[in-house]
């Protein structure tokens, strides 16, 4: 099923990453233990009463598409684009998101701008059964004390309902504003399950930032097969679905609407958001990464990269517009080593370079993504990684640490889609980022795994 999408709207400075962070848990200090990743983070994976759901801090998501290493400084209060801002955020939220939680600060009471966003996310919910949707939970941030509490009644005044007042900080009044949460989302209790259909068509999702060429691109693929199949509406919003047969192999293009619908650039509001995107990302298996190679690499591209190795998906990036670009034989090495390096977490995926405009090798995207998901379904065999392993450390002896010796004691796959291995060691912690590093250099030079992501869990055994 896929998973609810929350997203935190509101002014700067009254709490949302405090409160993000806390809905994230554990799990975000865990990602962000891993040296080099210095992207921020505007999603996260969250659960409460065993329901699964994305939250996404919008305050993060930037109207202006801002070029990687150039480190825009975030509005503040105080600045007179702020209000600009909190307008897209609350656009982008009503638009894609399934519940919004505006926050709201005690400390400074009801502010014009707080007015003005309840205005719009009011004026743009639709009623759908006799039900607003989304929904807007009204959460009124830093309500330490009793006598703050006692203050957030005067928030009755934007219109929005009931208030959950409650301190991000010290994470008291949470638990209430997640019941109702919960209770909003009408997502089904877990017990109350209902066995998907299995669908064994490769799905694909065309992902990134407004203007790249995702349309032009879609109508490429979809254009030269006749054979469309159906369109299957999606299962939430309105994402529609369009499968057909790709040389026997049936595929799924995933959320094909909101790729199509915005054929015209919106001024300040983004074509296919990034939230949109990211709903697209977590029902497909490999997701297509468009970049526009007339433009810089920003951190849009980054973003959306960012949660497709999150979402634990693969990828094939497709730079776009190869057309526009003038040629001499280095550009297209140094075009990869940008990619490489800019989103450099990156560096196992295929890049193609296509023109979506003349047709140049958009016939080799499906045949890609197809190997790509291939990849992902490997299953190795225990022997095979047991020897993988001790030649691993023949080449690269395991490290050691305050006089302890890291020993890998054997390996195991546990899954696929994506592989996932585990490895029993003597201790954990011995196991450097930097070792791990090369074990998974080391699965990928033996086994390829080419653009699927693959994940080595340790456990300790004596
Ligand atoms: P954002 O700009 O909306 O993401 O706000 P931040 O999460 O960055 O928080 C802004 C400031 O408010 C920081 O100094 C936080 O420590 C503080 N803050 C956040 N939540 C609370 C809270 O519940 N109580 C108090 N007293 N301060 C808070
Ligand atoms: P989307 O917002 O990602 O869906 O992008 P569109 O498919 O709507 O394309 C945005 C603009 O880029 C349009 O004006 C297209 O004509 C143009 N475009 C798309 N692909 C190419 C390409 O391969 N080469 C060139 N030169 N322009 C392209």
């Amino acid at each position: 099923m896929e998973k609810p999408v929350v997203a935190l709207v509101g002014r700067p400075n009254v709490g949302k990453s405090t409160l993000f962070n806390r809905l994230a848990g554990e799990r975000l200090a865990v990602v962000d233990s891993i040296p080099g990743t210095t992207r921020d983070r505007l999603h996260a994976d969250s659960d409460w009463a065993g329901i699964d759901f994305i939250v996404v801090d919008t305050g993060g998501i930037d109207p202006i598409d801002v070029k990687i290493g150039e480190g825009r400084v975030p509005l503040s209060v105080g600045s007179a684009d702020f209000i600009k801002e909190i307008r897209f955020q609350a656009k982008a939220a009503i638009k894609d998101a399934d519940a919004i939680i505006l926050v709201v600060d005690v400390e400074s009471g009801v502010t014009p701008a707080d007015h003005e966003v309840s205005e719009i996310l009011r004026k743009n919910q639709k009623e759908i059964d006799g039900e607003w949707k989304p929904p807007v939970l009204l959460v009124i941030n830093k309500c330490d004390s009793k006598a703050r509490r006692d203050l957030a009644p005067e928030f009755f005044e934007l219109g929005m309902g009931e208030i959950y007042p409650i301190s991000a900080l010290h994470g008291t009044g949470t638990g209430d504003m997640l019941d109702a949460l919960i209770q909003s989302l009408k997502v089904d209790q877990p017990g109350s399950f209902v066995e998907e259909e299995i669908d064994e068509s490769v799905k694909i999702a065309i992902v990134g930032k407004p203007n790249a060429g995702k349309s032009s691109l879609l109508n490429r693929l979809v254009g030269s097969e006749r054979a469309i199949v159906s369109n299957i509406p999606g299962t939430t919003r309105d994402a529609i679905d369009q499968s057909f047969e790709y040389k026997d192999t049936p595929i799924t293009l995933i959320d094909t609407a909101g790729i199509r619908r915005r054929g015209r650039v919106e001024p300040g509001v983004e074509k296919y958001s990034v939230i949109r995107a990211m709903r697209a990302i977590e029902r497909a298996d490999v997701a297509l990464l468009v970049i526009d190679a007339t433009t810089s690499i920003t951190n849009q591209d980054a973003h959306i990269a960012g949660f497709i190795l999150d979402a634990w998906k693969s990828t094939v990036v497709v730079v776009n517009k190869w057309d526009a670009i003038e040629k001499d034989s280095y550009t297209m090495d140094g075009y990869k080593k940008k990619i490489m390096n800019d989103l450099n977490f990156m560096d196992y995926v295929p890049i193609l370079f296509v023109s979506a405009k003349t047709g140049q090798r958009t016939k080799d995207i499906l045949p890609m993504a197809i190997k790509v998901q291939k990849e992902r379904m490997v299953r190795l065999s225990t022997s095979a990684i047991n020897k993988l392993l001790r030649k691993s450390q023949e080449l690269h002896p395991t490290p050691s640490q305050a006089g302890r010796h890291l020993k890998i004691l054997y390996g195991t796959q546990v899954r696929s889609d994506p592989p996932t291995f585990l490895i029993f060691v003597n201790e954990p912690k011995l196991m450097h980022f930097s070792y791990k590093r090369y074990l998974e250099n080391r699965f990928r030079e033996e086994y390829g795994f080419e653009g699927t992501p693959i994940r080595l869990v340790l456990k300790k055994r004596e």
